[in-house]
Formats: C-alpha cells, structure tokens, sequence
C-alpha cells in the first residue's frame, strides 16, 4: 500500500470513529443538560417549600396572638362586670379598644400570611409537576445513552483500534499534521482533487474549493508515497482512482 493510500485508510477510519463518538457525544450532552435543568428546579421546589414553611409558622403565630388577644378582651369584660370604680372601669374599656385594634391588625396579617402560604403551595404544586415531567427526561436521556453506548460502544472499541493501528503505520510527523488537521477541519483532513476541465488542465481541492497548481496534481499522481497538500487549505491532496486512471489514459 502507498503512504497515499495509507492515509487515506486512516482518514476513512478517523471519520467512522468521529460519527461513532458523536452519537454517543450527543447522548451524554443531552443527559447532562436535563440533569442540570432537575436540579434547578429542585432547589427551586426545596426553596418554595421553606418559604411555604415559613409562612405557615408565621401564620400560626399570628392567629396564637389573635386568640391571646381575644381571650384577654373576654377576662376583662367580665373583670369590667364586677368594677365598681369609673376611673378603673375606664382604663379597662381603653385596653379593651386597644387589644380589639390590636386583634383586627393581627387578623390582617393572618390572612396576608395565609393567602401567601395558599400561593405557595399551589406554586409547590406546579414546581413539583416540573420536576416529575423533568426526572422522566432524564431517565430517557439515561436510557437514550446506555442505547447508544450498546449500540455504538463495541463497534467504537473496534474501530479506535482499526484507526490506532493505521495511525501507527504513519511517519510521526505526518501523523501530527493529520491530528493537527483533523481537529481543526473535524476529520476533513484530505482534500480530494475535483477536475473541472480536463483540457485546460483545471483541478480544485474539495476541501476548499480553491484551484490548484497542476504540478501538485503531477505530484499527486506520480508520487503515491509522498504526501501532497492543498497550497490554500494545507489539507493532504487525494485523487480518486478512477480519476488518476482517466487522466493518465488521455
Ligand atoms: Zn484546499
């Protein structure tokens, strides 16, 4: 086999194993991004239910002090019932007046406290649907990746080795190039030569789409253990073979 041919083995196995390790990618960006999203909402939930809490401690209070107030109105009417002193009777009816204000005010408070502890327990209500619907995403986008790993898992163990042990067969600095190239360009990393007009001698690089000097293409040909690249995009040159045989046959 050429140092051509070769590279090309290598490039078509570099782009089976990226195909392979996107789906699987994919899968596990999914899982992560729907896991992230439950646990905001469970710290929204967690939040919501200490602010429920609260307001319903608050409430009780409130209506602990109403009923207080109540009860002593109550004891001082019947005290003020056996008063025989105005002056003393007076001052009684004052406190009176003023543990009713106090009593309505506490009131108030008690049903704000109790109309916010409603509106947080029906917005428990709806966080706590989220999260149902969101921990069922994230079960299917577990089984979505274990899918995908019994799908892809084997074959991806079997094709990294393929590619492993073409990439071993390439001279180390060529295969710098191909890694470099293949992460820059996602595994486009040839540039497969394209004829656009056989008399006038005119090639392009299909990776860049730019036209290339014929005397890269003569090299392309004529030297299948040397590596030719693209002056433009500096990808490795490739012919097909059918073209190489129909060029060499004019
Ligand atoms: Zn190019």
């Amino acid at each position: 086999m050429s140092l051509q041919e070769k590279l090309y083995d290598l490039f078509l196995l570099d782009q089976q194993v990226r195909g392979l390790r996107t789906r699987l990618d994919a899968a596990t960006r999914r899982l992560t991004l729907q896991d992230k999203k439950l646990a905001q909402l469970r710290q929204q939930q967690s939040e919501l239910s200490d602010q429920f809490k609260h307001a319903q401690a608050e409430f009780a209070t409130l209506e602990h002090q109403s009923t207080d107030a109540e009860e002593r109105v109550a004891k001082l009417r019947e005290q003020m019932n056996s008063v025989r002193n105005n002056k003393e009777y007076s001052a009684m009816l004052v406190e009176v007046n003023t543990l009713k204000d106090e009593k309505g005010k506490l009131e108030d408070q008690a049903l704000g406290k109790m109309t916010a502890a409603d509106e947080l327990k029906a917005r428990l209500g709806e966080i706590k649907t989220q999260v149902d619907n969101q921990a069922k995403l994230v079960e299917s986008a577990k089984t979505e990746v274990q899918s995908a790993k019994d799908e892809v898992g084997v074959q991806l163990d079997e094709t990294t080795s393929k590619r492993e042990a073409a990439a071993a067969e390439m001279p180390g600095d060529i295969l710098t190039t191909f890694e470099r190239l293949a992460d820059h360009y996602e595994g486009e990393t040839l540039g497969q030569i394209e004829e656009q007009d056989r008399r006038r001698r005119e090639y392009t690089c299909n990776g860049c789409y730019m036209e290339l000097p014929i005397e890269r293409v003569n090299a392309v040909m004529v030297k299948p253990d040397e590596l030719i690249t693209c002056p433009s995009c500096n990808r490795f040159l490739y012919i097909k073979q059918e073209l190489k045989a129909e060029i060499g046959a004019k």
